[in-house]
Parts: structure tokens; sequence; C-alpha cells
């Protein structure tokens, strides 16, 4: 008989978790002016609002810690962390930075001027935030594909090469770089092929344009590549990780995804100009460019996660803990974005709460009610997020409205994988019943999602 699957590590310190009635969640959720970024953590059971920073670190990280070198400047954490990159990813210029919007601050202070135009496969919404608070835009180049929650295509995340080129055409001089977001969160967490990563640099690189990898999930990204594109099956993870980063000429990265930390990040980079200009940066917002923000002890932390976190037992037993949840989706008939992604299952709220106009936010709503039946938090990325055009300042309604469910890097069990999907059933069983959604009662000018204040229609 082949053994089942089973987890590549065991569990050596746990954390109580604690249930709720539904009548304490009522109360809770409408303080939290229907926001589940307001809720007390300690009001949740199953917290699926972000696999960021939420990871569990392993024994090896914590030990990490505790050769931390706390100098000022020049600390051996930095070398090692420098080190760690340089031989993964290949760069020579490492600046730490406190996470992953800390990098796209002190890199895009460099490189962005008002009026640049920036295409990106989605841009993550801080991305797209630190862009256009200087003026600039940020247009996306997603294929098609992304916009079909229900078709199958094996790298929903990929680049359509029509699409930049229509950009870098049009915007000769213009285009300072292109953001190649891998995974790419905002359509699903979905893969970029090792081709369309490869295409996509030769394209840009045609019209005299660098390419900047976002990099949250690179390794998640890299797992795909081995597990779906022929060619790559008996490369390792770490190959195909060099591989990636050999196209690009920087990264940014949030080291509180795929590096498995709680807090961190860093641009890394081949281009001695754009280390030199962004060290000028970090030094005001960061700290010493030896340092970016971060204690001796996190930049070890970090260094021990990318190595352990690009060795195939580890990403294999993070995602088939998210395809198990897609399974028990699937099972139950509730739609979400096709495939499951690395991090996170997106359920599509527009074909459940099908009574819900769009104008009152479904997927929103959806997040509600999910947290009022059984305490989890998951996460609107849909209309909420999308916010509204700098000029117009209208909704964007234009794109998908989904609930992301966002798993946390070896820290729930396939058992709370069981109950997020029987509470999804009983909202879905009940759907005929929710027809109105939420109202907006305040909202902040930029990255409105995190604080908006919402009354329940
Ligand atoms: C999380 C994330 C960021 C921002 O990183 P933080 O560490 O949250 O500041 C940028 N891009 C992508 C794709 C992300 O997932």
């Amino acid at each position: 008989m082949e053994l089942p699957f089973a987890e590549s590590w065991k569990i050596k310190m746990v954390e109580p978790i604690v249930k709720s009635t539904r009548e304490q969640r009522e109360q809770w959720l409408k303080e939290a002016h229907y926001n589940v970024f307001q809720l007390k953590a300690e009001q949740v059971y199953i917290d699926l609002l972000t696999d960021s920073g939420t990871g569990a670190m392993s024994d090896r990280q914590w030990a990490q810690m505790m050769l931390g070198d706390e100098s000022y400047a020049g600390a051996t954490s930095f070398f090692h962390l420098k080190d760690m990159i340089k031989n993964l990813m290949g760069f020579d210029y490492v600046i730490p930075t406190h996470q992953g919007r800390a990098a796209e601050n002190v890199l895009f202070s460099f490189l962005v001027k008002e009026g640049h135009v920036i295409p990106g496969n989605a841009h993550f919404d801080t991305t797209k935030g630190h862009i256009e608070s200087r003026h600039a835009h940020a247009i996306d180049v997603t294929t098609d594909d992304a916009k079909n929650t229900q078709l199958e295509v094996p790298f929903k995340g990929n680049v359509s090469l029509e699409k930049l080129e229509k950009v870098l055409k049009e915007s000769p001089g213009n285009v300072p770089f292109m953001v190649l977001t891998v995974t790419n969160n905002t359509v699903g967490g979905q893969p970029v092929s090792m081709q369309n990563i490869r295409e996509t640099c030769e394209l840009c690189h045609r019209y005299n344009v660098p390419v900047v990898m976002d990099s949250a999930r690179f390794a998640e990204n890299a797992y795909f590549i081995k597990m779906r594109e022929p060619g790559f099956e008996n490369m390792t993870i770490k190959e195909i990780v060099k591989q990636m980063y050999s196209y690009v000429d920087a990264a940014t990265m949030s080291a509180k995804k795929d590096a498995i930390v709680n807090i961190g990040g860093f641009i890394a980079t081949s281009r001695k100009e754009w280390y030199e200009g962004a060290k000028g940066f970090c030094i005001p917002f960061e700290g010493y460019v030896t340092y970016g923000g971060l204690a001796g002890r996190d930049l070890n932390a970090i260094a021990q996660g990318l190595d352990e976190n690009t060795e195939f037992d580890m990403l294999h037993t993070r995602i088939h803990q998210v395809q198990y949840l897609a399974s028990l989706l699937d099972e139950y008939g509730i739609p979400y974005q096709r495939p499951a992604g690395g991090h996170a299952i997106f359920v599509d709220a527009s074909q459940i709460l099908t009574q819900v106009p769009k104008e009152e936010f479904p997927a929103q709503t959806l997040t509600c009610e999910l947290y009022l039946e059984a305490g989890i938090r998951g996460c609107e990325i849909g209309y909420m997020l999308a916010d509204r055009d700098p000029e117009t300042r209208e909704n964007r309604f234009g794109g998908l409205d989904l609930l992301r469910l966002a798993i946390p890097r070896r820290v729930y069990t396939d058992n709370h994988m069981a109950v997020i999907a029987a509470a999804l059933k009983n909202v879905m069983d009940r759907r005929e019943t929710i027809t109105r959604g939420v109202a907006i009662e305040w909202e902040a000018p930029l990255m409105r999602h995190f604080t908006v204040q919402l009354r329940r229609l």
C-alpha cells in the first residue's frame, strides 16, 4: 500500500486558540464596523487574514535568533543574509528593510517620478500605492486568463506579452522598470511560468526597461514551475530559483511570506547604481544600510528561512494543505479561483452572493458572513481593496470580487481546513437569505480597506 502524505515537520510548541458564540461575534463585528481588520485577534478562532508574518518559525530559525549580531553597522547577521541571497538569487547588492512595502518605498523613492508608467502583472496593493502616491501610473498587464476564475490553466499569473509591449511602445523613455510579481498575489496566488518570466524580461530589455521581481512568494512560484512546467521536473527548487532570478535586474521581497519570518524584507539587485541610489533613502526611512529597520536576529532568521523554504518537502507540505482545502470546497460546490493558488484560496463571492449588488460589496459581505458563521477571519480582495480611481474617484468595479482565505505557513492542521470548508458550506446553504451587503460610512484616501468603516444594509 502506498503511504499517505504527511507533513515534513513535527510540532515542538503550540498556542491555544479559542472558539466564541455567534452572539459574541455579532457584537464584535459591529464594534469593528464590519471590517475584519478592526477585530481583535483574540476574537478570531481561525485566522486566515493573511499568510504574511503569521508563519511558524522552525527550531533552526529560533536558534539563529539567538546568534543574531546586534552591532549597529556591519553585523555578521547582515553578511549571513547577504551571502544567502547571493547564493539563492545571484544578486551582489542587498539592502534589508523592515518589510516588503518598505523595500518598495526605498527603491521607488529613487526610481519613480511623477508621470512614470510602471507595467506589472497585477501590482500588489502596496506596490500600486507606492506608485500612485508618487503620481505615476501602475498598468496591469496580466493575461486575460486570470479574469475567468473557472478556467484551469497552469500559469494564470502570467504576463500578457501583447499588453506589456503596448505599454512599452506607447511610453518610450517613461517606464523606469516593470514589476513582475511571483506568484501573482492579486489574481489569486497564481504562478508565472519560467518561459513567461524569460520572455517578459527579454521584451522589457529590448525596450531598455529593467525588471523588478516582486518576490514575496518566489519559492512557491518555483514549486509550481517544478510541478507544472515541462523540463523542470528534475531540477531542485534552488536551481529553479537561481534561473528565475537570472533574468531580472532586482528583487523587492516581503520576507514575511516565503522566508517564513514574522517581520522583514529586502531589496536585492545586480545594479550598482540602483543600490547606491536606494541607499540614500534607506538611511532616513529604515536605518543604516546593514540593518534596514531590523534587528540582527531578524536578519539571521530571514537567512535561515530562505534556505529551508527553498527545499521541496517544505513547499510540498504547504501547498498540499492549500490543495486539500480546495478539494473540500470542490466537494461542497463552492466556487473559487481555479486552480488553487499557492498561499490561499480565493473564493468567488460574486458567484455565491449573487443577490448582493456590486455597489454593496459582495466579497466584503461574504467575509463578514464567514466570520459570523465560525469565527474565521478571511480577507476581502475585491471591490473594497480595488479602491477608487485616483482621477475620477469612482469605485473600481472592473476586476474580481474575491474572499481570500490565506493559509499561514506551518500553523494550522488539516482538521482546521475541514472546519473552514464546513463553515463556508453553511454560508453557501443559506445564501438565498443574504440579499443586502454593506455601505461605506468612512474611508481613507489611500488603501482604504485597512481602516474602512461600514454599515450593514
Ligand atoms: C505582502 C506583499 C508585499 C508587501 O509586503 P509587506 O511585507 O506586507 O510590506 C508586496 N508584494 C506582494 C506580492 C506581497 O504579497
